[in-house]
């Protein structure tokens, strides 16, 4: 602490991400990365990207981006906005449309930069309770709200919502923006943008990070009604003119566009996962149905800290959250064949 701190960055509470370790020889499941790399394309592209025109800035807006996005989802660029990872996005459009009289709803169990956010920007919010089976149960959003926000799938317990479930909270609360966050939702859901039409209070966001395996580029999106993007437009252009890069907007178009790719390496990424559920059953593991690139597992007696801390001594690291309800529970990220036997061969071993 120190004098010179605007009085509300005492009370700041950070949100701290999974570690990025030095050691290159870990088998590192524990952030969601993609372990197939990224489009050849996307790679070629930014390439192509690296020359004496970066000393000009980037198109503010990152048309080309914006344009290979609705393309792909067939809607207009009006409806897609575009950030420096989704979790800009996210952070935008907490800004710009969550800041109520009414609290934002979300789950107990979500992802742990909502409250982050909500603290930053004074933002009032109630965290609803998943089931017993750790779902999230619409019924229990119809209470007073000034926005709902979800990951679809669930982080951390890769749980899919269905699309009807969607559109009842959609239909229940006309007045208030509901925000799906689609970080993982190519790795077995139904994308919500199907609904944007419909239902001008749906803003969906997706990242480049997991399925596109970006992570490194920092690049994320929302679709929307264009009512709801002009709202990031003006938080962005308050903000940030540039937040993609030259490279950024480049590889991040060149990766929609390679659909071939993209398929190919979310479908190896969900054969694996399956293969990964049973294993983690044959030992014994209780772990929830997941529609993202990890997977959310307990032993019944085996504690979970104890595991993980057991796996980091075998150079596999995977992510233990301790909070209540999951304290038990380990997320582990789907890797390549030969990592995901290496996390099956050391759990075996303890
Ligand atoms: C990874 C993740 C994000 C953020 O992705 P970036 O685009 O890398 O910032 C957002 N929401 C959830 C639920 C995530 O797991």
């Amino acid at each position: 602490m120190s004098k010179f701190w605007s009085p509300f960055v005492k009370n700041l509470v950070p949100y701290v991400p999974g570690e990025q370790p030095k050691l290159a020889k870990l088998v590192k499941l524990n952030t969601n990365e993609n372990p197939y790399g990224p489009s050849p394309k996307a790679i070629a592209a930014m390439q192509a990207e690296l020359n004496d025109n970066l000393r000009l800035y980037p198109d503010p807006n990152g048309e080309r981006l914006k344009q290979a996005v609705a393309e792909y989802y067939g809607v207009t660029p009006a409806q897609v906005f575009v950030g420096n990872g989704s979790d800009e996005v996210l952070a935008h459009a907490f800004h710009g449309l969550f800041q109520h009289d009414k609290p934002l709803l979300f789950p107990d169990i979500s992802y742990s930069f909502y409250p982050v956010y909500c603290g930053l920007y004074g933002i009032a919010c109630e965290q609803i309770a998943l089931d017993e089976q750790f779902q999230i149960r619409v019924a229990d959003y119809a209470r007073p709200n000034g926005g709902i926000v979800f990951p679809n799938p669930n982080a951390p317990t890769g749980c899919l919502l269905a699309l009807d479930a969607i559109e009842q909270l959609l239909k229940a609360n006309p007045d208030s923006v509901v925000l799906v966050d689609e970080a993982y939702i190519d790795f077995g859901g139904a994308t919500a943008i199907s609904l944007v039409d419909q239902y001008p209070n749906l803003l969906v966001t997706q990242t480049l990070s997991k399925s596109r395996s970006l992570a490194g580029l920092r690049v994320g999106l929302a679709v929307g009604h264009p009512q709801l993007i002009e709202a990031l437009e003006r938080i962005k252009n308050s903000f940030n003119s540039y937040p993609l890069d030259r490279l950024a907007i480049a590889g991040a178009a060149a990766a929609f566009e390679d659909r071939g790719y993209f398929e190919q390496t979310c479908r190896q990424v969900i054969d694996s996962r399956e293969s990964v559920v049973a294993g983690l059953q044959a030992l014994g593991f209780e772990v929830l149905p997941s529609a993202a690139n990890f997977v959310f597992a307990r032993h019944p007696h085996k504690d979970a800290a104890n595991l993980a801390a057991g796996l980091r001594e075998q150079g596999v690291i995977v992510r233990h959250f301790k909070q209540a309800r999951i304290a038990q529970f380990l997320r582990i990220s789907i890797g390549a064949p030969e990592q995901n036997q290496a996390l099956l061969d050391a759990l075996s071993s303890l």
